[in-house]
C-alpha cells in the first residue's frame, strides 16, 4: 500500500468479522495508513480473509500481529477483548493507539485498562453501523458512511491521539461524536439492545408455538414478523456478549419498556383508542426523523422490491 497522507504508518486490525473485515476494506480504499495487517484467531476465517485480499499482511497470532503497529484496533466479539489486550501487551510499540469497536463501552475500558502498559493510548470506540452478518466476506468499504462514530476518551486522553483517531474515522465518511462510556451504554441500550432482545424474544416465543401454527408464522411472515427476524439473525456470540457486558443500562431501559407496554395492554383492555392513535401517531414522527436524519431510506418496506 502507498499512501502519501497517510494517518497512520501500520495498523493491526484484530478480527476479521463483519466489522473488522469493513475497517480493513476502508483502510484500502481511502489509503490511511502504510502496512495492514490482519489477524483473526480462526485458521478459516484469515484464509478467507487472505483470498479476499483484505490486507498486506495476516496473521493467527495476535501477539505477534501488533509489533510496531502504531494503531491497533481490536475488532472481535466484547467478551474476548480481555483475552486480546492480555495477549498483546506485552509488544505494543510505545506511544500505539489501542482502540476497539466493541457495542459496549464501560466494561470493554475496564477490560482493557489494567492489562496495557504504561505509554500507549487506549481510546475506545463504537461506529453506530452493522448488518445482521458475520464473517469477513459480510464486510464492505463504504459500511460506516454517513453512519456515527462514537468515540469515549477516558479522561486525561491524548489529544494528538484523539485527534488522529477520529481523522481516521472521518477519512471513512463517519461522523463523530465524544461522550463518556456510561453515557454511550445508556443511549445503546434504547437505541440497539434492547430491540434487539425484543426481536429475540418475539422470533423465540413465534418458535416455541406448536408446529401447525410456526409454518404459517412462516408463511404469513410480511405482517411484520419478518422485519424481527433480520435483526434476530444477528450474531450470537456478539450479542450474548452484550448483554453480558451492558447489564444495567439494558435492565434499566427494559424497566421502562415494561411499563410503557403494560400502559399499552391497557389502552386496549378499555379500548382508549385516543391512547393508541397518540403514540402510533408519535412514533410514525420519529421514523420520519431517522429519515430526514439521512440515517435510513425513505423507500417503502426497507427498499424491497416487488414485482408487478
Ligand atoms: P464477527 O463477524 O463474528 O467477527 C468477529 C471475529 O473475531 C470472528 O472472526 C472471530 O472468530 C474473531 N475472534 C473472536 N475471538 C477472537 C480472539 N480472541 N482473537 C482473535 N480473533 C477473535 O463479529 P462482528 O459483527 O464483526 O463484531 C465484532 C465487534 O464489532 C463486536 O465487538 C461487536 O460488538 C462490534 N460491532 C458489531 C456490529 C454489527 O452490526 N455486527 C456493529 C458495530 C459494532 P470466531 O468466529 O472463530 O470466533
Amino acid at each position: 500500500m502507498t499512501a502519501t497522507d497517510s494517518i497512520f504508518n501500520r495498523i493491526t486490525i484484530v478480527g476479521a468479522g463483519l466489522i473488522g473485515s469493513s475497517v480493513a476494506r476502508a483502510v484500502r480504499k481511502y489509503e490511511v495508513c502504510e502496512t495492514l495487517a490482519l489477524v483473526d484467531a480462526n485458521e478459516a476465517i484469515i484464509s478467507e480473509a487472505r483470498d479476499l485480499e483484505l490486507a498486506d499482511e495476516y496473521y493467527t497470532d495476535v501477539a505477534k500481529s501488533v509489533d510496531n503497529s502504531d494503531l491497533i484496533m481490536l475488532a472481535v466479539p466484547v467478551g474476548a477483548m480481555a483475552s486480546v489486550g492480555a495477549a498483546i501487551a506485552g509488544n505494543l510499540k510505545a506511544g500505539a493507539i489501542i482502540s476497539d469497536v466493541g457495542s459496549v463501552k464501560e466494561s470493554v475500558f475496564k477490560a482493557l485498562d489494567p492489562l496495557l502498559p504504561e505509554g500507549v493510548h487506549l481510546i475506545p470506540g463504537h461506529p453506530v453501523a452493522g448488518t445482521e452478518q458475520s464473517g469477513p466476506s459480510a464486510g464492505f468499504a463504504t459500511l460506516f458512511d454517513d453512519r456515527w462514530c462514537i468515540i469515549t476518551p477516558p479522561e486525561g486522553a491524548d489529544e494528538a491521539a484523539l485527534e488522529k483517531l477520529s481523522a481516521l474515522w472521518k477519512a471513512f465518511g463517519s461522523r463523530v461524536e465524544i461522550m463518556t462510556p456510561q453515557h454511550h451504554d445508556l443511549v445503546l441500550a434504547i437505541t440497539s439492545h434492547v430491540p434487539h432482545l425484543i426481536a429475540y424474544n418475539i422470533v423465540g416465543t413465534a418458535s416455541d408455538l406448536e408446529e401447525v401454527t410456526r409454518s404459517e408464522v412462516i408463511k404469513y411472515s410480511a405482517g411484520g414478523f419478518r422485519d424481527f427476524t433480520r435483526i434476530a439473525a444477528s450474531d450470537p456470540t456478539m450479542w450474548r456478549d452484550v448483554f453480558l457486558n451492558n447489564k444495567d443500562a439494558v435492565l434499566e431501559m427494559l424497566g421502562r419498556f415494561s411499563e410503557d407496554l403494560t400502559a399499552l395492554q391497557r389502552a386496549i383492555r378499555w379500548g382508549d383508542g385516543d391512547a393508541l392513535f397518540d403514540l402510533f401517531t408519535r412514533t410514525r414522527g420519529i421514523r420520519r426523523r431517522i429519515i430526514d436524519a439521512g440515517q435510513d431510506d425513505a423507500a417503502a418496506d426497507f427498499g424491497r422490491t416487488h414485482e408487478d
